[in-house]
């Protein structure tokens, strides 16, 4: 990856990898590229919209509230992926079109509640805690379950899948492990009949390992707008 490039060679490159990507696991289904611009400036939205990208992931409320200001003249598409406090929540349900990062059923719920009516219907995906660690938020594996039964009764949000940030390691066959936790969760969820249709899994370093896994989602950052400060 050629640090120095601009955003639109990047995304290119990504997109070249990630149709690479799906051959070699022989996959016929899509994915979908969320751009994470969390730090990024408006301008690089804007470099990056030129180039065909219309998804991005931000972390921080009132940081992408501002940008989502400085840009509506453009036609975007937002998803939170941040950690998601209960006093924000009806400003991430009033602003975003996906929330990834739902591990809590009072989370869920405030968010239904501040899904305003007008709009459709919030996407949600549960975070899933795959690597076991107890520091980390996410739900471990065998509560998954549950909290997707309870999310599926309501009202605003559409449960769309799973979503994990495994713990960083080098060694690829953790990574690969780590990922198909996650799938097998949600083939476990699908057999219980909850219908998910997507695996957000895979960032920056590790998103080509994500869709050999099954990824439907990834969500890049710096291999699009350069190292974050
Ligand atoms: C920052 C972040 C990303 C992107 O990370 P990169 O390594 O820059 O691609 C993806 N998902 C979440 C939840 C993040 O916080």
């Amino acid at each position: 990856m050629n640090i120095n490039a601009p955003i639109a060679q990047r995304l290119q490159e990504i997109s070249l990898n990630i149709v690479r990507a799906l051959k070699t696991a022989q996959r016929d289904d899509q994915i979908l590229l969320v751009a994470v611009s969390k730090t990024q400036t408006p301008k690089a939205i804007r470099e990056a919209f030129s180039a065909g990208q219309t998804v991005f992931g931000e972390n921080y409320l009132q940081e992408a509230l501002s940008k989502q200001q400085e840009l509506t003249d453009l036609k975007l598409d937002w998803h939170f992926i941040g950690p998601i406090q209960s006093n924000k929540t009806s400003a991430i349900a009033e602003n975003f079109s996906w929330v990834h990062g739902v591990d809590r059923f009072k989370i869920a719920q405030r968010l239904s509640t501040g899904r305003p009516d007008h709009l459709p219907t919030l996407n949600i995906c549960i975070q899933i805690n795959v690597s076991d660690e107890a520091s980390k938020s996410g739900v471990r594996l065998q509560d998954a379950l549950a909290l997707a039964i309870e999310i599926k009764q309501l009202p605003h949000l559409k449960l769309r899948g799973l979503m994990t940030i495994p713990a960083p390691v080098t060694d690829k066959m953790i990574q690969h492990t780590q990922f198909k936790a996650l799938k097998d969760c949600y083939v476990n969820l699908n057999n219980h009949g909850l219908m998910l249709d997507t695996l957000s899994m895979g960032m920056s370093d590790d998103y080509l390992i994500a869709i050999a896994e099954g990824a439907t989602i990834v969500r890049v950052g710096s291999a699009i707008f350069g190292a974050r400060n």
